[in-house]
Parts: structure tokens; sequence; C-alpha cells
């Protein structure tokens, strides 16, 4: 970059959620991802003639439940709409969606930052509309459409431009992310294609008093976390440079498209966006308009739960934990209701927290599970926090007790004294030790007392022997205590 310039970063998303729903938006077609190509399809989403959409209830239900927790204003009243484009993947020639007359409008998501603030995203508005099928090209010379996905109900989410850096944008997706599981509308696999992301980026450059906008490039089709923080900060720098080369500036109709090379990291041209008259949107004769009374939308609120910010921010009030640590804790449902119900079972929440989110997520992700699932009981894993906390146990004996019951949910008392893991806090027994080692290492102690320069390393030294002649089973920390009162009253130390 040659020159040295100011700007702003302005991002809005535009997000596509499959709902998991059990069939399809308009049809009974059973929904599950992959199956044999064309194996789930019926005469309403190949589009056939003469062939009747009915509206799945569960989709709808499901997109209000998010747009409620996106704190979104509901419309009473809705209608769907055809966008009309031809397209292999889309066999009726058009898309049933909803053009002016959305299901939900003006909301917000909270976005907790990376140094524990909130930020605030505007939802412009959230509707539903169904999926098209998928075209492959693993045929040699020809190219094939599999239309197992087409109708799939979609969940579609476009945000106010109010980001204003690439992580922002990254932690924005994850925290819906982490909203559509908590509500369990969506399994939200990135991997399967549950959430796709579409980043309208442009900057806003000062140069010498003015402000000039750049044109709006939409990057298409991101599938994962990484590829929309990347892809956004490669935006940034390309702009620039365009900028600084073209003064290029936004005008009406140059909004364009890219596409994100995961294997080259750059954005690439796609084409120039039609506008969207070009669809020629019209009602679809074929669906009634929803009316949502004030009975079916209050028993649809009343599954909003707790949502994954609040549960946080209740971590960090109620069990006094950081906001890293409950960030962890809440980054599913499972793992959140899991410690608590250790706490329940009498742990201390700090160091629930603390088996929870070290040993427990290792193990969990060795076993490609959460660790609610490892098959400890909540009362033995406070029992294991329970052992930790009183001295019976060190930390890494903690760690190889937990990893010996996974599956089995055996007393941990019974493992520690099986592998010999019980610590002595017996101070008696302890001062035993500590005296017969100070005995021994005449050496040691005439350093300590006469404040040489290596008299903590001897102090290190000591502790070590005495940790040693208990074979590993004396608390450190009482070691630690008497220890130091002996070394106190040697004749020589004030
Ligand atoms: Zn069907
Ligand atoms: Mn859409």
């Amino acid at each position: 970059m040659a020159a040295k310039v100011d700007y702003k970063l302005i991002v809005g998303l535009e997000i596509h959620v499959h709902l998991a729903t059990k069939s399809k938006m308009f049809c009974g077609c059973e929904l599950v991802y992959g199956g044999s190509p064309n194996s789930r399809v019926c005469p309403v989403c190949v589009g056939m003639p003469g062939s009747l959409p009915v509206m799945n209830k569960q989709a709808y239900e499901f997109a209000v439940l998010t747009a409620t927790a996106l704190n979104c204003q509901i419309a009473r009243l809705t209608k769907w709409d055809r966008k009309n484009y031809y397209y292999p993947d889309l066999p009726k020639n058009y898309q049933i969606t909803q053009y002016d007359l959305p299901l939900s409008h003006d909301g917000f998501i909270e976005i907790p930052l990376e140094d524990g603030t909130i930020k605030r995203v505007g939802i412009i508005r959230a509707h539903l509309e169904e999926d098209a099928g998928k075209n492959t090209h693993e045929l040699g010379n020809f190219s094939a459409v599999d239309l197992n996905r087409a109708g799939a109900p979609l969940l579609e989410i476009v945000t106010a431009p109010d980001m204003n850096s690439a992580i922002e944008v990254r932690l924005m997706s994850q925290e819906l992310q982490r909203i559509v599981r908590y509500l369990g509308v969506s399994e939200a696999d990135m991997q399967k294609g549950h959430m796709r992301f579409e980043p309208n980026v442009n900057l806003h450059i000062y140069k010498k008093g003015q402000t000039y906008k750049t044109p709006i490039c939409e990057i298409k089709n991101l599938n994962s976390f990484r590829a929309i923080e990347r892809s956004v900060t490669y935006e940034v720098q390309r702009q620039l440079e365009e900028f600084l080369e073209t003064g290029k500036t936004m005008q009406m109709g140059n909004k364009r498209t890219y596409g994100w090379d995961d294997v080259h990291q750059v954005t690439v041209l796609q084409r120039e966006k039609e506008e969207s008259h070009d669809y020629r949107y019209f009602p679809e004769p074929d669906l009634v308009p929803v009316e949502l009374n004030d009975i079916w939308l209050e028993q649809i609120k009343s599954r909003l739960g707790e949502l994954p910010l609040q549960k946080q921010q209740r971590f960090i009030g109620q069990y006094g934990l950081s906001h890293y640590d409950a960030a962890v804790l809440t980054a599913d449902k499972a793992t959140a209701q899991y410690f608590e119900a250790v706490v329940q079972a009498g742990a201390d929440a700090k160091r629930a927290c603390n088996l929870i989110t070290q040993t427990g997520q290792k193990l969990a992700n060795q076993n490609n599970t959460t660790v609610d699932k490892l098959g400890i009981s909540p009362q033995n894993m406070a029992k294991l926090a329970q052992m930790t906390d009183k001295g019976q146990i060190s930390t890494s004996a903690a760690a190889q007790i937990m990893a010996a019951i996974v599956g089995k949910d055996t007393n941990p008392e019974q493992i520690a004294k099986a592998e010999n893991l019980l610590q002595t806090s017996d101070a008696g027994a302890i001062e035993a030790l500590v005296n017969q080692v100070l005995a021994e290492n005449a050496d040691a102690v005439k350093e300590i007392v006469s404040k040489g320069k290596k008299a903590q390393k001897a102090v290190g030294f000591l502790m070590g022997q005495i940790i040693q002649k208990s074979k590993g089973q004396a608390n450190p920390k009482i070691v630690s205590e008497i220890l130091n009162r002996k070394l106190a009253q040697l004749p020589g130390q004030s």
C-alpha cells in the first residue's frame, strides 16, 4: 500500500439457514441430508404442472421463533411470492419466497465481542423461502441435477450494514449459529451447508475532507467461519487498491458479485448483479396468505427459553466466571446444562468449569461428542471437583481419573484408591517426612539459612524430595506450608 488511507469498513450480511423440519417447505418429502440423488422428490418439488404446494407449519413456527429471538417485529399477515429465474437446479423456473410482506422485520442481534463488550447489529428482515436443488459435475462431459434439496425450508436473514471489521462479521455469524442451535430450529452444520453467508462489503474512504464510498461487493455462498473472516479481510485490501488505482466509487447498479477461492485465498469476480425487477416477483397464486393470531404467536414465543447470550451473562453474574469461561461453557446448550447440573450436585463453580472446559472438552473432542455425552454423571463429576478442592487428589490426578471413567461413570474415589492417586493431607505424617528430608540435606538447608544465591532453588529441591518420599501422595500445598514453617524456625532465620 503506497499511501496511508483512512477508511471505515461497512459490512451487511445475508444469511440462509436450513430449518430442521421433518419434511420440505411445501411438500411431504422427507428432509434428510445426503441419500442417493433424486430419491426424495415428488411432483411438487420437481415442479410438475398442476401440483399444488402446501405450507409446512413447523417451518413457519421455527421461522417466527428465530425472528423473535432476533428481536424482530413479527408480521400478523404474510404472503408468498414467486421469484422468477431460470436455472437447471430450479425445475419450476421460480422460487417461492416472500417479497414485500416478510414474516418479520426490524430486529437486532447482540454479539459478544472478544473483549467482553456487546455489539448490536440490526436485522432488516427475516423471511421464509424454499431452497433450490444442486448441480453436480462429476459425470465427465455431463452435468447432473440432484433435487433432494429442492424445496428445503430456508430462513433468509438480512442484517443492516452494521459490522465494521472482519472479526465482527465472523462473531456475528457464530452468534447466529449458537442461537439457532439453542432454539433447536437448525443443526446449523456448516460443512453440510446448513448455513450459507453472503457478506456485502464496501469501504468509506476519507480523503482530503471528502468521503468516497467504494462499490458494494457481495461475496457469495460462504460456508465456513474462516472463509467469512478471510474473504472480508481480503476484500478490504482489494477495494482499497482498486480505489487508489481507479478512483472508482459507488454508483447505482454497480454492485458486483464475487466468489471466494479457498485454494488461492482470493475473491473472484463472478458477475454484475441483476436488479431485483429482473426477477419479476408476483404473488404466488397457489398459496393462501398466513394469518398469525395472538394465541398461535404466544404458543410459539413460549418455546423461546433462555438465549445463549443471556445464559452467558447469567453465568458471569451467578457463578463469578470470566467472560471467556462463560463463553466456552455456553457455546452449546448441552454443555451449559451439564455444567449447571454439576454445580447443583455440589461442585464449586470455578472448579467444575475448569474440569469441564479443560479435560472434559479434550475428552469430548477425542470422542467426537460433547462433555455431557461422555457418560460421566454430574454427581461423579461433582465428586471429582470436591476431591480436588479438598486436596485429596491433585489436578493432574483429577484429569487422569476423568479419562478413566469416560463411558463407565465409576465413582472417582474408587479409581483414586485403585490407582494410588490419593494425596495425604495428614499433617503429622507429612511433618515426619519434612523432618527426615531436612536432616538428610544439610547442604541445602545451609544454603537457605545463609540466604545464599541458590536459596530459592534449594527450597524447591527440598519440596521435590519430600513429595518423592511420599511417592507423590503428599498434598503439595500442605508440604509447602509445613516446610516453610520449619525453615522459618531454623536458627539463623528471623
Ligand atoms: Zn417433494
Ligand atoms: Mn434467498
